[in-house]
């Protein structure tokens, strides 16, 4: 039976112990956020594929919003991707923009989709949006969005003194996560288990890749981290299951 907003919140005003304003989100890729209001309350904003969860789902929902665990993120993300038709029918995502300035990375997509994936992958490739301006210690170069099975790369590897066989691999590294599903094992998600790795080094050109990028991680992450901000507000929250990309260190 479907939950009322006022009995949601309600639940999840004795779960937290503070005042909780609810609201709903509809057009959001976000499925559950968690912010700050006034004077100590707190603005929880729930996708409105919750009001008709299951209970088991609800009180993971209301346990996240007390404190989030590894636990009640997982089965907030399961429920997610149970649901994940649903999201994508209501999901505004923005449009791809694949062409860079220098980097053509459909081009790059479909040589490797027919080099290493017989051609079966079908993802939508797209530059991201212009990070914000601030000193950056790492750098997610690319992410892979299962929901709408789309690759997202950083800004920062359209510039012109980016080698080739770098941006190829972050692409071919995304294009993986769409092959190689993140596997479970209890709580845990392996966004990259050892096949994914051993796919990953057989990759032709993966050390050249990698010894440009050691030369040139410094004067990446500085690049990056120059482009004009947004607003930037904390919040805390969690997407739909997005698969963890490369990341520097580790
Ligand atoms: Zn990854």
């Amino acid at each position: 039976m479907p939950i009322d907003p006022d009995t949601l919140a309600a639940r999840l005003r004795a779960a937290t112990n503070r005042e909780v304003a609810l609201e709903v989100l509809k057009t959001s890729s976000t499925i559950v956020q968690r912010l700050p209001g006034d004077r100590g309350s707190v603005r929880v904003r729930v996708h409105e594929i919750f009001f008709d969860a299951p209970e088991p789902v609800l009180d993971a929902l209301v346990a996240w919003a007390r404190r989030p665990t590894r636990r009640s993120n997982a089965a907030l993300d399961d429920y997610a991707i149970r649901r994940a038709d649903a999201l994508r029918a209501c999901a505004r995502t923005t449009p791809a923009r694949a062409r860079g300035r220098h980097v053509d990375l459909r081009r790059i997509f479909d040589s490797l989709n027919v080099e290493h994936f017989d051609g079966r992958l079908r993802c939508v490739v797209t530059f991201g949006r212009v990070a914000p301006r601030r000193r950056l210690r790492s750098l997610q170069y690319g992410a892979y969005d299962p929901l709408h099975d789309r690759i997202r790369i950083h800004p920062v590897l359209d510039l012109d003194w980016i080698a080739p066989e770098f941006v190829e691999l972050i692409v071919f590294h995304e294009m993986l996560h769409a092959a190689i599903p993140a596997r479970r094992d209890d709580a845990t998600c392996r966004h990259h288990p050892p096949e994914f790795r051993a796919r990953e080094r057989r990759f032709p050109r993966y050390a050249a890749a990698r010894a440009w990028e050691k030369r040139n991680l410094r004067r990446l992450l500085r690049e990056a981290g120059a482009a004009p901000a947004p607003p930037r507000v904390a919040t805390e929250s969690i997407a739909p299951p997005r698969q963890l990309s490369l990341r520097f260190p580790g």
